[in-house]
């Protein structure tokens, strides 16, 4: 069976997505955000709420260079790029220079009027192809407490979606705080319109990096584990994919066809393949897609050797870039080290390298052959009625199913 607007792309083959940053400007407070203490003072948000967003005209110079550049489809972030002014003037442009459109949102904003009409009805006339919201609780008062924002909120555009048919993904950040309700937030999923799930570790990245707080939040691959195997298995029961972005490629070794890396992540369909974080940065400096060598590995994140230890007296063999990522001795003999990230070095000081094995998979340049066989992940949506959970049930050989195996 053919399913109308869902695309699949080659395992192996480079994505060809691109991302179009609108801005910090955000109001929301995510625990984990990225762009937390970015201005350097002690007020976790300061710069996200003094944050400008880039003005409409040059969104929409980078839009079009990014399609001319060859590159099919486009996440609009920011900040949170709902509160855009002209997020619908952007769409309808990048609509009609021939870009599949997905906006990353808290789904917040959706269904407030703006000039007499939501917003939400007013992208998907612009021709909106997706919406990947973030989904980091399963219950009111977690969500709240995660990001600041209403789960009640999230649900309704959820549910407007759903009565059109309109089917989009979700972001659940992995968190100490929210470890154990991973199942519940893949039985959220599975009951709305949700057709991919990807878990994002939390990595120390930006202003995170050396801070205390960084550490308090992430949690041990072995502690997220069991929840996350549960979650995988209702997602899948559900006919929904997952993917486990950012961690090293043994963290999770019953789930290696979901796990992929920093250096996997430009083979996965949706992918950037163009620079992040350039609001300050002309047109063509942000629409251009970023050279990835033969051999699939970036130089900025090139394997180097590196005989040391760790203040607790872990032991080093190598690191990629300049201590990007830290490979801990054992992995001298792992078969995937060359398509594993390796281990973030806020993690490995906070949780040591006990729990990392070698894992005797085969690659395919920075992939596990695993991953390339796990079809779901390269199911792409092209149009905004795409019927993803039909075509990825297909995959699994049935039909698209809701909680409990009933149909969705
Ligand atoms: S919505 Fe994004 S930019 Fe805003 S606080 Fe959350 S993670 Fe940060
Ligand atoms: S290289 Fe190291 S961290 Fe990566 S999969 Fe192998 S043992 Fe694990």
């Amino acid at each position: 069976m053919t399913f109308p607007g869902v695309a699949f792309h080659t395992p192996g083959r480079l994505g060809r997505g691109a991302v179009l940053d609108l801005g910090l400007a955000c109001p929301h407070s995510c625990a984990f955000c990225y762009y937390s203490f970015l201005d350097g003072g002690p007020e976790q948000f300061a710069a996200l709420r003094r944050a400008r967003m880039r003005d409409t005209a040059s969104c929409i110079a980078i839009v079009r260079a990014i399609a001319a550049n060859g590159l099919t489809h486009l996440d609009i972030t920011g900040g949170e790029p709902t509160v855009h002014k002209g997020l619908v003037e952007i769409v309808s442009e990048a609509v009609a220079a021939g870009l599949a459109v997905r906006c990353i949102t808290l789904g917040q904003f959706l269904l407030r009027k703006r000039d007499g009409r939501r917003l939400l009805d007013r992208l998907l006339e612009a021709g909106l192809t997706d919406l990947l919201f973030s989904l980091h609780a399963a219950d009111a008062d977690a969500f709240a407490a995660t990001c600041g924002g209403s789960l009640p909120t999230l649900l309704a555009a959820m549910d407007a979606l759903d009565a059109r048919g309109f089917q989009y993904a979700c972001n659940t950040v992995m968190l100490e705080r929210n470890r154990r309700t991973l199942p519940a937030i893949a039985r959220l999923a599975v009951s709305r319109g949700v057709y991919a799930v990807n878990f994002i570790a939390f990595n120390a990245y930006h202003a995170w990096r050396g801070m205390e707080q960084a550490a308090a939040l992430a949690a041990s691959y072995t502690k997220i584990s069991p929840y996350l195997e549960e979650a995988v298995a209702i997602l899948t029961e559900g006919r929904v994919a997952a993917n486990i972005r950012y961690v090293p490629l043994c963290a999770f070794p019953s789930l290696a066809a979901h796990v992929v890396g920093v250096l996997g992540v430009p083979y996965d369909p949706y992918e950037w393949r163009n620079r992040c974080l350039n609001h300050d940065r002309p047109p063509a400096y942000c629409a251009e897609p970023l050279p990835i060598p033969e051999e699939g590995v970036r130089p900025v994140h090139a394997f180097s050797p590196l005989a040391e230890k760790l203040p607790d007296g872990t032991a080093l063999c190598g690191m990629r870039g300049d201590r990007f990522k830290l490979f801990p001795a054992q992995c001298a003999d792992c078969p995937a080290r060359n398509a594993c990230d390796g281990v973030d070095p806020v993690y490995l000081a906070r949780h040591g390298a006990s729990e990392l094995a070698p894992i005797p998979e085969t690659t395919a340049g920075p992939l596990l052959k695993k991953r390339l066989g796990y079809r779901p992940a390269f199911l792409v949506k092209t149009s905004p009625d795409a019927d993803m959970r039909g075509a990825m049930g297909e995959e699994w050989g049935g039909g698209k199913k809701g909680p409990g195996g009933k149909p969705f």
